[in-house]
């Protein structure tokens, strides 16, 4: 794609020193981006978490005091009640164990007869009193997708912290033992694997056959799904990007791989963000970024009005371009 036509804008997390996301789209796409339904309900119920990971774009730690309460998650469930389209309650954090109603909230989901995605970063398993957790995800038929990066050891580290390769290794094992990811349970298993670095990440399809191999042949795990996850440049993977000097670098690479087919399956567009405060979002990136829906007024959980939500404008910025890029990212995995 040429650029040097576009005006060029600022660089900072919500406007980078390239074309903007919508100069780049309107090439090929009506303006605005506009969802197309609430299929899925993206709950982040908190900033907490037990690992520090480097390129985290929520800024998750243990430090964080963030917690979605239960009063929320009651306004999320009233929402449930009268909203059928929405087939999906993917929950996810910091670490979305940590929240101590999170038990209560895929009770609740399940009860209603979502399907229930537990966004797991599987260390969790070892933190004093979650223990039960995966027996528990089992009981409740929760379908769980884990962070894996990489089956090296090395690298895992490197990124998510010393020891975790290891404690995720042994969790995978365990999760196997109870029927995740083994045929004919219904217990679904999926990884998820982002780029150590400011690359985009490998084609999904011969990373998860190379992933199935070597995790089963080094480990004896068996998954589902694997899910390649472009880095966004928001948050601490922005930091390391400006302290390393890369920032304009990982900008034009994005740019340049821009793909038009991915734009269809934009997550956005089928997926409303809840915030642990209950404000409403196109995704977990906006919600990082603090780019509620529009108009701003109505974005709260307790003003949730599928009639406007479904078909509404979507908040776009040059963080997009990490989903555009290459086969494209969402939460799923590649779009194309
Ligand atoms: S486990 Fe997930 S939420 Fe926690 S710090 Fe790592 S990337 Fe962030
Ligand atoms: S970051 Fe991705 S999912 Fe979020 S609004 Fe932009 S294109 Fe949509």
């Amino acid at each position: 794609m040429k650029t040097s036509a576009l005006p060029m804008v600022s660089l900072n997390q919500t406007s980078g020193m390239v074309p903007s996301f919508e100069q780049v789209l309107g090439g090929y796409h009506p303006l605005p981006l506009k969802a197309q339904s609430v299929s899925t309900l993206q709950v982040n119920v908190g900033k907490v978490c037990n690992q520090t990971c480097h390129h985290c774009h929520v800024d998750a730690g243990p430090q964080r005091t963030e917690s979605m309460s239960k009063a929320t998650i009651d306004k999320i469930l009233e929402v449930l009640d009268r909203t059928p389209q929405i087939l999906t309650v993917d929950i996810t954090g910091g670490a979305p164990e940590m929240n101590p109603h999170f038990e209560y909230l895929v009770e609740q989901c399940r009860v209603r007869d979502r399907r229930v995605i537990d966004r797991c970063n599987l260390t969790v398993f070892y933190v004093k009193g979650k223990t039960h957790l995966p027996q528990f995800l089992a009981d409740h038929g929760v379908d769980i997708v884990a962070s894996l990066p990489c089956y090296e050891a090395d690298n895992v580290d490197q990124q998510r912290g010393k020891g975790v390769f290891d404690r995720s290794i042994t969790a995978l094992q365990s999760l196997n033992g109870l029927g995740y990811g083994m045929d004919g349970t219904g217990l679904m298993l999926d990884l998820v694997y982002n780029p150590l670095g400011p690359v985009l990440p490998p084609l999904q399809v011969e990373l998860e056959r190379d992933f199935k191999e070597e995790l089963e042949q080094r480990y004896g795990i068996r998954f589902n799904r694997l899910y390649t996850i472009t880095n966004m440049p928001i948050s601490r993977f922005w930091d390391e990007l400006c302290e390393a000097g890369q920032l304009e670098h990982y900008y034009t690479l994005l740019l340049n791989n821009f793909n038009p087919l991915a734009v269809d399956g934009l997550m956005c567009r089928s997926l409303l963000s809840v915030g642990w405060d209950g404000r409403l979002y196109d995704c977990d990136f906006n919600q990082m970024l603090d780019l509620p829906v529009q108009p701003e007024s109505q974005a709260w959980i307790d003003r949730f009005n599928l009639t406007e939500l479904e078909h509404r404008p979507i908040v776009v910025g040059p963080h997009c371009l990490g989903c555009t890029a290459g086969s494209g990212s969402s939460c799923g995995g590649a779009l194309t």
